[in-house]
């Protein structure tokens, strides 16, 4: 398995953005959820055009499940998914935004979501874990990857089994420690009110697995 390194200058955006340019650690939460939502549309713009593709509302959503016992907090969605190149080109270069050039392009450039603009919105993953595994099969793809990081060393991607079509973004929330508190993101009320106060216009269906522990 080969470990690759993050692009240049990649790491130094990444440690400062960690760091420093969030005042609120809890916006990662409005980031991933914003890129499944970005996937989910990905799929019904494709089933505009592609009779052989037929887009059931019922079947595309966001769930968020949280493990207290293993720390985990996984943000599933039924989106296109991403190929092993996706992977690498899309997770592996920070502030190269695809969402931001659609944006620019439709003149839909929101200013106070300065994140978005950087293109470092799944970064802020590493703001609440140390470990971030992305588990995903693109539409139209029979294999499927994980993706896996600790940050600013790299990443490494691996093949996997995956049934569906979609991606598991699977945080490793961190441990407490005396200035910092991670626990509440493994609390469902706390995952509920993060929702509702940035992802409330979310288009598609935010189910919460209650039954994971
Ligand atoms: P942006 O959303 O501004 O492009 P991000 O850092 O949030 O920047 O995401 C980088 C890219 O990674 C996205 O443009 C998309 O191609 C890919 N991506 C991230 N999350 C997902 C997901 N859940 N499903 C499919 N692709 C994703
Ligand atoms: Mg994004």
């Amino acid at each position: 398995m080969e470990k690759k390194e993050f692009k240049a200058e990649s790491k130094r955006l990444l440690e400062m953005m960690i760091n420093s340019i969030y005042s609120q650690r809890e916006v990662f939460l409005r980031e991933l959820i914003s890129n499944s939502s970005d996937a989910i549309d990905k799929i019904y713009y494709r089933a505009l055009t592609d009779e052989q593709l037929e887009f059931k509302q019922e079947n595309y959503f966001i769930k968020l499940a949280a493990d207290k016992e293993n720390r985990t907090l996984t943000i599933s969605d039924t989106g296109i998914g991403m190929t092993k190149e996706d992977l690498e080109n899309n997770l592996g270069i920070i502030a190269k935004s695809g969402s931001l050039a659609f944006k620019n392009e439709n003149e839909l450039k929101d200013d106070h979501n300065i994140i978005g603009q950087f293109g470092v919105g799944f970064y802020a993953a590493f703001m609440v874990a140390d470990v971030v595994t992305v588990i995903s099969k693109a539409l139209g793809s029979e294999e499927a990857y994980k993706w896996e990081s600790t940050g600013a060393d790299g990443y490494t991607i691996t093949s996997v089994k995956k049934e569906t079509v979609g991606t598991d973004i699977i945080l490793k929330i961190k441990e407490n420690n005396e200035d910092e508190q991670y626990d509440e993101y493994l609390e469902d009320y706390r995952l509920k009110a993060i929702v509702k106060k940035y992802s409330d216009f979310i288009r598609y269906p935010i189910k919460m697995d209650l039954t994971s522990r």
